[in-house]
């Protein structure tokens, strides 16, 4: 089929994303990621969602084979935040103009159903910012609990859309488990995320294509494409990692095929190129998700003398960004950036 014409479809077929991840001219490319920033600036407009990572702790109970955080992970060095730290955190990130935080954590069960449900509240209390969970899967009291407290978003992958690799990837976990939780989470009036990790080991392209289907079966709020790099010290280090293109292209096909869902670039996109997240703002995303844990615990080995300089360090997050934003005549929003999803139907997710 005609690429000009395909990059026009109303709906697309599995093969039709197939063909468009594997466009290999320039020329064609290109046209992708002009097509996609179209389709972004009608369904979204040009401004750029920023949602504050906090990484509240990076213990872990899953061992996870691409995973940093995994249990089995012995090179790292493990750190929980404080809740008044968190909150105060949070105060500061309002403060710059940000309306979204994620609280983010590998699987802990320190951060309980009661600390994270007292963290949520007062967060909420002191901060006029919107309160996004990244906390692994949790029991379904929890997210009714966190719910209950006020939290607005979570953030819960599904990593792959082929069952397979998710029970290599995740032991004694199943896919139609995580979808489960998934649905039950947009039962409760949660505005959901999810996505895959691009270029995992044994992952082909119509995996990649079935990823992008599914997200548009379960009719997330955010969709998030992020790339596989290789971490060391897990199982899958020496496998090789997803190239920027291909994340580029995904993160463009998705945008074409999903419309009006929240698309980041992610931070990691600068770990495989420099101008990563501008490229990925360019190519159909527009929510960059910045890293405001504190530098002490990022760099346990660094002095003291970070702390003191939190603020201004945050300040700085901030005004790079509006720097690079403002260069390719986008800017950042100033509300929460709530789901462009006018009506949530729980008759549609009920679970078992
Ligand atoms: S649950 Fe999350 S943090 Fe834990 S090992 Fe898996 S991916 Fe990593």
């Amino acid at each position: 089929m005609n690429i000009e014409e395909l990059l026009h479809r109303e709906d697309y077929t599995h093969d039709d994303i197939v063909q468009l991840l594997n466009l290999s001219k320039e020329d064609e490319i290109q046209n992708l990621y002009k097509r996609a920033d179209e389709v972004r600036k009608n369904y979204c407009g040009d401004e750029v969602h920023l949602r504050a990572v906090i990484e509240i702790s990076n213990y872990c109970s899953q061992n996870c084979l691409y995973c940093r955080n995994r249990e089995d992970n012995f090179s790292i060095k493990r750190y929980r935040l404080a809740t008044a730290e968190i909150i105060e955190l949070s105060k500061q990130i309002s403060n710059l103009g940000i309306y979204t935080i994620i609280l983010q954590s590998g699987l802990d069960s320190y951060f309980d159903t009661d600390m994270i449900a007292y963290l949520i509240y007062s967060i909420k209390q002191n901060a006029n910012i919107a309160v996004t969970l990244s906390l692994g899967e949790r029991r379904y009291d929890e997210y009714r609990a966190w719910k209950i407290a006020g939290a607005d978003r979570y953030i819960l992958k599904y990593t792959t859309s082929n069952p397979k690799h998710y029970e290599l990837y995740h032991k004694n976990k199943s896919l139609s488990d995580r979808l489960n939780h998934l649905k039950f989470l947009k039962g409760l009036g949660f505005q959901v995320a999810s996505g895959n990790i691009i270029g995992l080991p044994f992952q082909t392209m119509d995996d990649i294509a079935n990823d992008i289907l599914l997200a548009k079966e379960i009719d997330f709020d955010s969709a998030i494409f992020s790339p596989f790099i290789p971490s060391p010290f897990t199982p899958f280090q020496n496998k090789r990692g997803v190239d920027i293109d291909l994340t580029l292209k995904t993160i463009a096909v998705a945008r074409i095929v999903l419309r009006n869902m929240h698309i980041p670039a992610p931070s990691s996109l600068c770990k495989i190129d420099t101008h990563g997240r501008i490229k990925g703002l360019e190519s159909g995303a527009n929510v960059v998700t910045p890293d405001f844990t504190p530098q002490m615990y990022k760099a346990p080995f660094t002095p003291n003398k970070l702390k003191k300089t939190e603020l201004r360090d945050s300040s700085l997050i901030k005004s790079n960004l509006s720097l690079q934003i403002e260069s390719i005549g986008r800017k950042i929003a100033d509300n929460k950036g709530d789901s462009f999803k006018n009506q949530i139907d729980l008759n549609r997710y009920s679970y078992r």
